[in-house]
């Protein structure tokens, strides 16, 4: 094991906590328990599964709920071949995603919630509900299995419009983050519905800022900008002419090939005064206060 893969998991069993009742835990592989209410968890493939009973029975009957509305997917080998380029473009994320990091070191404790099988830097603690390759810790994002005032940076990206109660969830990083800790959450706004498994909501600037207003938001723009709304737009308004879920999937393809090359013009967009109206995507920055 690499020097940071180590430290990684020190500090995985530094901030992880009894998601029943955020007691400390003894962590034994292949046994878990918690110090306080005495309640036993598991690893699978080789990942801490740190739910509760009750909230594995209710992530069950929601994947059972939303698990077949996926369309279109790239479920078979000629989709896969065929699938188009994404329709979002973020022309500054480099330059941002490079700022950010610099702000934290290697000592820093930073989690990827919702991360699924991306790893943003090696020393990020990836936390998703299934154990998907990379996942570092399984957990519910409404009750973060995390002790309080314990995580100096937050990655959320994509996620909150996929979570029962985004409400909940952002107030459970600002229970995990120290005084001073930041949220980084990317967002939809002008895009399809995409269930990953299930799609809630949108959000404009004012939700945005109702959502995280027990923080300091430090930055709020777009992300990707109105082109690559409009090629997101175009892609499922060509397809919609279609009935099929067959015939509505090869037409979502097929235009999304025709038009994916907008989402390029947001190079020249993206920091325009008035692109958030119809942007596809959002990014917030955000601070909790250090009092
Ligand atoms: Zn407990």
């Amino acid at each position: 094991m690499n020097e940071v893969l180590s430290k990684k998991a020190e500090k995985i069993a530094s901030i992880v906590r009894c998601p029943a009742c955020y007691g400390s835990l003894v962590i034994s592989a292949p046994d878990i328990s918690c110090t306080v209410c005495g309640s036993n968890y598991t690893f699978e493939s080789n990942c801490p599964i740190l739910m509760t009973p009750e909230d594995r029975e209710h992530l069950n009957r929601f994947l059972a709920t939303h698990a077949s509305q996926t369309v279109p997917s790239a479920n078979s080998r000629i989709r896969r071949w065929l699938f188009p380029p994404g329709p979002c473009y973020d022309p500054r994320r480099p330059e941002r995603m490079a700022r950010l990091w610099s702000r934290f070191d290697s000592s820093s404790v930073i989690v990827d919630v919702g991360a699924q099988s991306a790893r943003l830097r090696e020393d990020v603690v990836t936390v998703d509900l299934a154990p998907f390759a990379g996942v570092d810790v399984v957990g519910n994002a409404h009750r973060l299995p995390i002790g309080d005032n314990s995580v100096d940076l937050i990655i959320n990206t994509g996620v909150l419009e996929h979570v029962e109660d985004a409400d909940s969830v952002v107030a459970e990083f600002h229970r995990v983050l120290r005084p001073g800790g930041l949220v980084y959450t990317e967002i939809p706004f002008m895009q399809g519905y995409h269930p990953d498994p299930a799609d809630f909501m949108r959000l404009t600037y004012s939700g945005l800022n109702r959502t995280f207003r027990q923080f300091h938001i430090e930055e709020m723009d777009v992300s990707s900008g109105p082109f690559s709304g409009l090629a997101w737009v175009v892609r499922e308004v060509l397809a919609s002419i279609f009935n099929g879920t067959g015939t509505f999937t090869w037409a979502w393809m097929m235009s999304g090939w025709l038009t994916f090359w907008l989402k390029y013009l947001d190079r020249w967009t993206v920091s325009k005064p008035f692109s958030h109206r119809v942007a596809s995507s959002y990014y917030v920055i955000a601070r909790k206060p250090e009092s």
